[in-house]
């Protein structure tokens, strides 16, 4: 084996242990989102929840004001009915008395019903925010756990990097050039051996006369057919 397919069968495992430490940093994204997006889920629905209180708090005041100007109005058809004296006004007066019951009545039940629902609404708030400071604690550790993992990666890949440069200047400069471009345009290995006369990554076979050269004079060549980086063993 010459000193060049050396250098480079050795860069080439070095990258593949860069590109996994890269790989597992990468994976920690997702994980992230992912509580962010639980988080997310919580404070939404808090939202969604004071909404839907502040629009019965409205309807509560307004119901409220509503009565009180009807309560008056009760009074003083009421007060109307007891100064009437023929029947045919005090008839007219009483209807309008019934009516005003009727109507308070059906204002009061609803308003009776909003502060219920109003009561439901705080008490299930509460819950809500209780429950989101729990996820946050809960939250807190998962996100220090994958801080940590990622600063350790880090770690290691800073260090994989520093080798994989001085294992890089190991490797002929137009070599190393068409290796690299070959590695990116793949996002993976870019040196395969010769299997039985054939290129192990696309399997086309390769003219004898080449196969020789490539063994005798250790050469390293492009695959015509996928174009990788090709040695014989
Ligand atoms: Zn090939």
């Amino acid at each position: 084996m010459t000193k060049a397919l050396e250098s480079l069968l050795a860069l080439q495992v070095q990258d593949d242990i860069v590109d996994g430490l890269r790989a597992r940093i990468d994976a920690l994204a997702p994980r992230l989102a992912e509580l962010d997006q639980v988080r997310q889920r919580a404070v939404r629905s808090i939202e969604e929840s004071r909404a839907g209180v502040d629009a019965d708090e409205r309807r509560q005041r307004e119901l409220e004001g509503r009565i009180s100007d009807h309560k008056q109005r009760h009074d003083r058809n009421v007060a109307h009915l007891d100064a009437v004296k023929r029947m045919r006004e005090a008839t007219a007066a009483m209807m309008q008395v019934e009516a005003g019951r009727k109507l308070l009545m059906e204002e009061e039940n609803e308003l009776r019903s909003i502060v219920g629902r109003v009561s439901d609404s705080h008490a299930s708030i509460k819950r809500q925010e209780a429950h989101l400071e729990e996820l946050d604690l809960a939250q807190a550790e998962a996100r220090a756990e994958i801080e940590a993992e990622r600063a350790a990666v880090a770690g290691e890949l800073a260090t994989a990097d520093a080798e994989r440069q001085a294992l890089a200047r190991g490797v002929e400069a137009s070599l190393l050039q068409k290796y690299d471009r070959i590695r990116q345009r793949r996002h993976s290995q870019a040196l395969y051996v010769l299997d039985n006369g054939a290129c192990s990554c696309c399997d086309t076979a390769i003219p004898v006369q080449r196969r020789s050269v490539m063994a005798t004079k250790g050469l390293i060549e492009v695959c015509e057919a996928c174009g990788v980086l090709l040695y014989a063993s």
